[in-house]
């Protein structure tokens, strides 16, 4: 069975950074994808906000980067990664499909979206999106909801405004906060978007399909209209394959210090995994930083250090 130096889990733009840094690095590297190599950035409508494109599409960057890595030879494999075994040196990551052997880790695993844990599932393609990428044009000159807080609803708001007819905003905040201030003022500009603050989300309604949803504002119910509704109340991290690896986490993000070493030697973490500001720009930072330490570290282990 081969050993590998580094074994990345997830390809997104920190997975594919650490293995494009680890594969000029000359390291024998895997990275391992369960789904689609290029990451949740494929599901950004325009990326305003990475250096060096003033503007470009979400799933073309995500293609850039997966291009950039396998320029340099990254091997990645499809395999959903399940247990991270930490008992022995070299380390164990398992997937569905095949174990990996290898004697440094960077986990680069990144988020999920967080579910409403309503009735949300039986609408699951009958009107109920998490990515307004993905599902916006099927709303085309129709009323959406966009259910949600802060700096994701804004995003799926502000993607969805010139395509559908009608967008309201339904948020349990007394006001939205963005991330960034520029993203307030586009809400502003977006005649066809209005918001309803305060508000709890009873049911989504419909028989087949998605028809809207009763929420409660200040006590008192009553019913918005919609044909699609959008969930966007954050994310959260994909770190349950790390449940009895030793690796420490917080709310579930992995935690690490500013060389992306986790408790565990030998193992790193980078990107939206390791919580804080869940962006491309810190992803791909990060990566790079994870593969300098992994570097370090397997320079020691050579020498007999460790
Ligand atoms: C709609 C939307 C718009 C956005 N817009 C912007 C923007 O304008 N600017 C910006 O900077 N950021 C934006 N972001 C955030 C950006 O996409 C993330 O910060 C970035 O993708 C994080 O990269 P990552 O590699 O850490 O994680 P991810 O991109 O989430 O990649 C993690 C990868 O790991 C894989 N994976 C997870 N678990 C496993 C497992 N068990 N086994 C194997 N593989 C696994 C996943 O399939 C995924 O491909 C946006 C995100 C969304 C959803």
């Amino acid at each position: 069975m081969d050993v590998y130096d580094v074994v990345i889990i997830g390809g997104g733009p920190a997975g594919l950074t650490a293995g494009i840094y680890a594969m000029r690095a000359k390291l024998n590297t895997l990275c391992v994808e369960k789904e689609r190599e290029g990451g949740k950035i494929a599901e950004a409508g325009i990326v305003e906000n990475y250096p060096g494109f003033e503007s470009i599409r979400g799933y073309e960057l995500a293609e850039r980067f997966v291009k950039h890595a396998k320029r340099f030879n990254l091997n990645i494999v499809y395999d959903n990664v399940v247990k991270l075994d930490t008992e022995e040196r070299p380390f164990k990551v398992i997937g569905e499909n095949n174990t990996y052997v290898t004697r440094a880790v960077v986990i680069a695993s990144g988020t999920r979206e967080k579910r409403l844990g309503l009735n949300e599932d039986k609408f699951i393609g009958k009107g109920v999106s998490y990515c307004t990428t993905c599902d916006a044009f099927f709303y085309l000159n129709k009323d959406v909801i966009v259910i949600g807080r802060d700096t994701p609803a804004i995003m799926s708001a502000l993607n969805l405004k010139d395509i559908a007819r009608r967008v309201t905003i339904i948020t349990d905040k007394k006001e939205l906060r963005a991330a960034e201030r520029i993203m307030l003022d586009r809400l502003k500009e977006g005649e066809n978007i209005s918001v309803i603050k305060n508000a709890k989300v009873i049911e989504i309604l419909g028989k087949e399909k998605v028809e809207g949803v009763l929420i409660s504002v200040d006590g008192e119910e009553r019913v918005v209209k919609g044909d699609g509704i959008f969930i966007s109340i954050g994310h959260e991290p994909n770190s349950q394959f790390l449940e009895g690896s030793g690796v420490e986490l917080v709310n579930g993000f992995v935690k690490v210090d500013r060389e992306c070493k986790t408790n565990i030697e030998g193992i790193f973490a980078c990107g939206d995994i390791t919580g804080g500001v869940l962006q491309v720009t810190k992803a791909v930072g990060e990566g790079a930083v994870a593969v300098a330490s992994a570097v370090k570290y397997l320079n020691k282990l050579d020498k007999g250090y460790l």
